[in-house]
């Protein structure tokens, strides 16, 4: 185990971890899961005190783009296992396939939508880190 490792920038992404010190959560709740608290940020990091509540407040705009993306995404999929044509309603079932999907995962894209922002604002280490984490 190499702990003094530089955990990774998409790890710490997927993950939802602090962008600063890539170890405390940024979501107080691990899943989803209740639904009305998914969005509740930690006010600070518990790994490096992080103030995150402040400077999470710009996710709309990206997960607005990442709605559209997924759409897309979904023809990555779609296509080669249901076919799409313009001769049928192929095309119509598609979207709606899309679309529910994109709603199903909306809550989660919300999420990844701030955490995408957080590691926007604030780069790995730029923030003191606990004087036990070198
Ligand atoms: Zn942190």
């Amino acid at each position: 185990m190499s702990s003094s490792k530089k955990p990774s920038f998409f790890a710490g992404m997927i993950g939802m971890k602090c962008p600063n010190c890539r170890k405390g959560r940024i979501f107080e709740n691990k899943s989803i899961f209740p639904l009305g608290k998914c969005l509740r940020i930690s006010e600070q990091c518990s790994h490096c005190g992080l103030k995150m509540v402040s400077e999470s407040n710009n996710g709309p705009g990206i997960n607005y783009a990442l709605t559209v993306m997924l759409l897309f995404l979904n023809l990555v999929w779609y296509w080669p296992i249901f076919g799409l044509s313009y001769k049928d309603n192929s095309f119509y079932y598609f979207l709606l396939t899309s679309v529910s999907i994109v709603i199903l995962a909306q809550p989660w894209l919300m999420r990844i939508s701030r955490v995408v922002y957080l590691y926007i604002a604030v780069r790995y280490g730029s923030r003191p880190l606990p004087a036990n984490d070198k």
